[in-house]
């Protein structure tokens, strides 16, 4: 019997992990399974709980169960504790190992994919949800100049930046008042999305340094709301968050298998040319 790993999440049915880690699982020669797991909103710790008792080893965890799934794992990464939420469940025999790789997936997919330098730059985040907690501590180790939360609800952004302060040199600022800022990297976090929108007020103009990049954690087959906005605005590259995607499913692969597949192959397999 191979062994046995699943994505929970509800919805979950338009998840891309099961491709990303069969292909994973091949490239790397590992014998696993993967499969979705539809848990009911309010049942996410007995789902997790049924799946551990028929074997199950490992579990990636979708919205809208990371705070759950925090909550269900009684041992946890430092990165886990730092994000509050956990998008990888590792069974450890008699019970949950907790850990958080969308922080890491992002600094890989910035880092090694589209090139960017993190250090000494200005980053600036919009959105204070759960994923931008989780990129901030990975984030701030790469020892940005600054990074700079905005977020429509200010006392979210306030939150954060407090939470990170002995991380770097963290802000938060409410939109109107970055006066003329510029920023290196500009990541949009928020769950604005797919809606055809101007950002709501909290995506503001000005704010692209010359070389700028506008990485928008949603990712389509086609430029997103954000990266349109951003182009129109001064930034001078964009990427969506196919590559965080990618590149956390990598990092939850190590965690399960003790190897780091190559997410080259990915890209070209999710997003056709
Ligand atoms: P969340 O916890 O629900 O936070 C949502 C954030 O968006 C909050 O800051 C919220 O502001 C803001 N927001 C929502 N609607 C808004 C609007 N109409 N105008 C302005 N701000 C608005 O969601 P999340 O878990 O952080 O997820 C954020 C996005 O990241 C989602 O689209 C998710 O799919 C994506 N994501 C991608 C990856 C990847 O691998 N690529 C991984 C994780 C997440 P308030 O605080 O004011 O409500």
């Amino acid at each position: 019997m191979p062994d046995r790993y699943a994505v929970i999440g509800n919805p979950v049915a338009h998840s891309k992990s099961p491709l990303i880690h069969a292909a994973f699982a091949r490239a790397t020669g590992q014998a696993m399974s993967y499969e979705r797991l539809l848990a009911p909103l309010d049942g996410f710790a007995a789902a997790a709980k049924r799946f551990a008792s028929e074997g199950g080893m490992g579990l990636n965890v979708t919205a809208p169960f990371k705070l759950d799934a925090f909550a269900l794992a009684t041992e946890k990464s430092a990165r886990a504790r730092s994000a509050g939420a956990c998008n990888t469940l590792a069974w450890r025999g008699s019970h949950w190992f907790g850990d958080n790789t969308d922080g890491a997936g992002l600094i890989h997919d910035l880092m090694h994919n589209l090139g960017v330098a993190i250090s000494g730059r200005d980053v600036l985040i919009f959105g204070a949800g759960g994923a931008a907690r989780g990129i901030l501590g990975p984030l701030l180790a790469e020892t940005p100049r600054r990074v700079v939360v905005v977020n429509r609800t200010q006392s979210k952004a306030d939150e954060l930046a407090a939470h990170f302060a002995a991380h770097g040199n963290i802000a938060a600022t409410p939109t109107g008042a970055l006066g003329g800022g510029r920023f290196d990297i500009v990541i949009n976090a928020t769950s604005i999305g797919l809606q055809d929108t101007d950002g709501a007020g909290v995506w503001a103009a000005g704010v692209f340094a010359p070389g700028a990049l506008a990485y928008d954690l949603v990712y389509a087959d086609a430029p997103t709301p954000f990266a349109r906005w951003a182009s129109a605005n001064g930034a001078a590259r964009t990427a969506d968050g196919l590559g965080m995607l990618i590149e956390q499913a990598a990092e939850s692969f190590l965690l399960w298998r003790g190897v780091r597949p190559d997410s080259r192959p990915l890209f070209p397999l999710l997003r056709p040319v």
